[in-house]
């Protein structure tokens, strides 16, 4: 890695103008048409215009700050809402600094990657207890001081808000800039990502770096997209190599094809003798991809294969409304804070049985009574995939009878309604468990779509309960088995 760095250092000063912006000329129209588009066509989104309105620069920078956590690994259309929320229930950093993880957590339920939420909440607690209320005032400062905020977001916060000349660069930057400059090597190798901040640095634009990194990611997720782009519609495509590189390959193609001879390439053409920043000569340039050659990442370990058995205990409450228990999860690691069914990690290769066994030694510890394993029903399976992890949730499902005193001296647990549920800060790989519940449900007390066996339980449960009232667990198990 360190000759790789080497060599692209190197190339930053002397290699060839494929991968590099040399020419002032040429940097000064890229800003000028990357700007005069942006201006034309940027979306309109909450955190541009409260950027743009909001005077105290405080107030600006943590509105800025929250829409680019709110935005790493999540679309905008997403984010939209849960920012308006955001917003509107926390609109100071001394009102974040104020609120509990649990209140952070509900609204960021369903938002994806938790840690976001709780790591902002941490970092507004800080600059109000530590900083007098004073967001710092560079990205260098941003990144040293601030928690969770990266490289990226500091030079964001630091260029949207306070309009200093500083790059950044994210996954549209990133595509962006290898099509731009034709860098087909790893685009996650330090050594690349290293070219890229310098090539993002320089090229920001002095008078209005804010404008200017917002255009480059709108262009990135708008027009310059991983699989389709709209190179037709790009501001910046006479500055492309990528898209130089495509006419070249299409001229040379038909000029073989009427028998003429080859053009000689461009001395400033790279692409072979080893150079560090182009494709790997195990996977060179692929004529039918096109610009889409660029960028290029190492292959991904695959996710980490997980099973968890889930159980949704299920009672229910006044009114007969149904009521589920739910747990609260730790305060650090995947999913910190939130609540959930009570689930119990699975090993490899357990059978049902097995997993009956352990869900119901796990259940215990929450009911405090014994929980007959005979007594789970299997609805089925629910995956959820999070960045690193496979996760194959095994639901259960359990009624209960009668009230269960829930023990304080555990991890807190409640019991919610399903509106309740919803409005809780739960994720939504437990959503997707309470539906397959419900569905499961739904689909044994629809007329004609059970099977004869459910059909037979609904008939005896509806001789011996009264309109509405679930079947106990005891009740469960003297169900006939066959009809
Ligand atoms: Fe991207 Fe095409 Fe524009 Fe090049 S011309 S920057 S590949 S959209």
């Amino acid at each position: 890695m360190s000759q790789l760095r080497a060599a692209v250092g190197g190339l930053r000063r002397s290699g060839p103008a494929t991968h590099r912006f040399g020419d002032p000329a040429e940097v000064e129209a890229l800003r000028g048409s990357l700007l005069a588009w942006y201006d034309r066509c940027k979306r309109d989104l909450p955190w541009r215009t409260l950027a743009a309105a909001e005077p105290d620069a405080d107030r600006r920078a943590y509105a800025v700050w929250v829409s680019e956590i709110m935005l790493q690994q999540t679309q905008v259309a997403t984010v939209v809402d849960y920012y308006n929320r955001w917003i509107e229930k926390w609109p100071t950093l001394q009102a974040l600094a104020r609120a509990s993880l649990e209140e952070v957590n509900e609204l960021w339920a369903g938002l994806g990657y938790y840690s976001r939420g709780k790591r902002l909440q941490e970092a507004a607690s800080k600059v109000v207890s530590e900083l007098a209320g004073r967001m710092p005032r560079t990205a260098e400062d941003l990144q040293k001081l601030l928690p969770g905020v990266g490289r990226y977001t500091a030079g964001a916060i630091a260029s949207i808000s306070y309009g200093q000349a500083t790059g950044v660069v994210d996954g549209n930057v990133i595509r962006v800039l290898c099509r731009l400059r034709c860098i087909g090597a790893d685009s996650s190798s330090p050594a690349v990502i290293d070219q890229l901040w310098d090539m993002a640095n320089a090229l920001v634009d002095r008078s209005r770096p804010g404008d200017f990194n917002q255009a480059l990611m709108e262009l990135g997720a708008t027009v310059c997209v991983p699989k389709a782009p709209l190179c037709g519609e790009c501001p910046v495509k006479q500055h492309c190599q990528a898209r130089r590189r495509v006419e070249k390959e299409l001229a040379s193609a038909s000029q073989k094809l009427f028998g003429k001879p080859a053009p000689v390439p461009d001395v400033e053409d790279c692409g072979v003798g080893g150079c560090p920043l182009c494709p790997p000569a195990a996977e060179p340039w692929d004529s039918s991809l096109g610009v889409t050659n660029f960028p290029r990442k190492a292959a991904k370990k695959p996710p980490r294969a997980v099973r968890t058995a889930t159980c949704v205990l299920e009672r229910r409450g006044c009114h007969g409304a149904p009521e589920y228990l739910l747990v609260q999860r730790p305060s650090s690691g995947l999913l910190a804070g939130l609540w959930e069914f009570p689930s119990v990690p699975l090993a490899q290769g357990l059978q049902e049985e097995e997993q009956k066994e352990a869900l119901a030694d796990h259940l215990q510890a929450w009911t405090g009574r014994p929980v007959a394993a005979g007594g789970l029903r299997l609805i089925g399976e629910v995956v959820h995939i999070f960045s690193h992890i496979h996760q194959t949730y095994v639901v259960y499902s359990l009624p209960l009878d009668g009230d269960v005193a829930l023990d304080p001296a555990l991890s807190p647990s409640r019991w919610v309604t399903e509106e309740e549920f919803h409005a809780s800060a739960v994720s939504t790989a437990m959503k997707k468990v309470l539906k397959a519940c419900e569905k499961r449900r739904g689909m044994e007390s629809s007329p004609g779509k059970g099977s004869k066996r459910k059909r037979g339980a609904r008939r005896q449960g509806a001789g011996s309960l009264c309109p509405g009232t679930q079947l106990s667990l005891r009740a469960f198990l003297r169900a006939p088995t066959a009809p």
